[in-house]
């Protein structure tokens, strides 16, 4: 009926013609992006009439509603579904549902179904199910704390989903406490009573609420001040309230006390590191809803690199399918490691030390390690070696006489000599200082 009100308005349609071919359209059911509208047994518009003149209304209309954008078909009401098509579709209450989900904000990937318990997060998973199955009756708030990627927003999602499916009815908001802090601030700003007063509205009108990475709301006075209206108002109607950090309450030392206290009240529950079987099980799940496989081999290189955040480990298992769907063939352990190099070990800043400094020149001017340390006088040879004195005096701390030692055993001053000489030429040679400036990049890339 929204959808309808919404392109009631939109195209200024006679109560009567709205009456006879807008009113009778149903929403038949929903395939991944589309939703099929049914024109209603005795419409007398073509369904190529309504494409011409509706569609775009409807289009709109679902799309405002819910946030999301998506196709739209009629059918004719006794057009046959095929078998196909039946196990892809929802049912009108999926639908229903899906709707719902999309206006809380919901991410559809994010469910119960989806999310692999483990020794690390099977106790947060219960508790979540929980509050799931009876919202405001078992734990209220409750408090789910962990690390970055580790599933605290899934688990959120998960009871939102979970219960929208068994009552659609239910108003449920899902915020982060970034949205939430800019939404303070801007009926703030507004200035207006009204722009306060809708916004205290809303949020007094919810059944369930959730606020995302609440840490985010330290330092923030009048946030807070807000929040702590919001929930005292929800909590004392019973209404469920859940809430997400990357801390306890008690190590958010600056988090107002009073809010603190009230984060306690109910229950606490903590998601830690998932262990290696934890994390095999994730990549196999993950890779379930791909078309790809991979070998025990390339799952377990994954997990044995990433450890301590699923959100790095799901990145990398995607790279690893987007790579392998490139080159269309399997992937071997070799292109895993190099594929996921900047994942598994990312640009460190390198020290710089006199033997990376040498290492770099030798590659530069293609002089063997072995000639740049030896005797050798020729001045292809020489040239190279002043220079890695010159860099070695420059960039590190080393004395002339460590790095006199590390380049063949020479003494200070010949190293002195050399560097003051490349120096010169440094200042005074457009061509010498290019070569050198190309040099330091080398050495230092960032
Ligand atoms: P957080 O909110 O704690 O930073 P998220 O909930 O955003 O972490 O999780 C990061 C990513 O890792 C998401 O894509 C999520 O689906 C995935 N993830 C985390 N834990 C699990 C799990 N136990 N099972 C399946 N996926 C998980
Ligand atoms: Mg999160």
């Amino acid at each position: 009926n929204k959808i309808l009100d919404y392109v009631r308005e939109a195209c200024d349609i006679e109560e009567i013609s709205f009456q006879t071919w807008l009113k009778p359209l149903e929403i038949s059911h929903q395939e991944n992006n589309t939703i099929y509208i049914s024109t209603g047994s005795d419409n007398p518009l073509s369904i190529g009439f309504l494409d011409k003149r509706y569609k775009i209304f409807i289009k709109e209309a679902i799309g405002v509603l819910t946030g999301n954008y998506y196709n739209i078909e009629f059918i004719k009401p006794e057009q046959k579904i095929t078998d196909q098509q039946e196990k892809a579709m929802h049912s009108p209450a999926q639908t229903q549902a899906m709707i719902q989900a999309a206006k809380a904000n919901l991410n559809p990937k994010y469910t119960f179904d989806t999310f692999v318990v483990g020794s690390n997060n099977r106790f947060a998973h219960s508790a979540c199910l929980a509050v799931a199955e009876s919202p405001g009756e078992s734990y209220n708030p409750l408090y789910i704390y962990g690390g970055p990627g580790l599933g605290k927003t899934h688990l959120m999602h998960s009871i939102g989903h979970f219960i929208l499916e068994h009552s659609p009815n239910t108003n449920i908001i899902y915020v982060t406490a970034e949205e939430f802090t800019n939404e303070v601030i801007e009926s703030i700003r507004s200035g207006s009573t009204s722009s306060m007063s809708k916004f205290r509205d809303k949020y007094r009108k919810v059944d369930v609420l959730m606020v995302d990475d609440i840490q985010f709301i330290i330092g923030k006075d009048s946030t807070q001040e807000e929040f702590f209206f919001t929930f005292n108002g929800l909590h004392s109607a019973g209404k469920q309230i859940i809430i997400s950090s990357d801390k306890s309450p008690k190590e958010m030392e600056t988090l107002e006390s009073r809010i603190k206290t009230r984060f306690e009240w109910g229950l606490l529950a903590d998601i830690g590191f998932p262990d290696y079987e934890t994390r095999m099980a994730i990549l196999r799940k993950k890779l379930e809803s791909s078309d790809i496989t991979f070998s025990d081999d390339i799952l377990s290189f994954i997990a044995t690199n990433i450890k301590s955040n699923v959100r790095e480990l799901e990145g990398a298992l995607n790279k690893l399918i987007a790579y392998s769907k490139l080159i269309n063939e399997d992937i071997t352990i070799e292109t895993a490691e190099k594929q996921l190099q900047n994942i598994i070990s990312p640009d460190k800043p390198k020290e710089i030390t006199a033997q990376l400094i040498i290492e770099v020149v030798s590659d530069h001017f293609q002089v063997s390690m072995e000639k740049l340390l030896s005797t050798n006088r020729s001045k292809d040879v020489v040239r190279p070696r002043q220079i890695a004195m010159f860099l070695c005096n420059e960039l590190t701390d080393s004395s002339s006489e460590a790095i006199g030692n590390l380049l063949g055993g020479r003494d200070h001053s010949t190293v002195l000599h050399g560097a003051k000489k490349i120096s010169e030429e440094y200042h005074s040679n457009e061509e010498t200082k290019n070569l050198i400036d190309t040099i330091i990049k080398k050495i230092n890339p960032n």
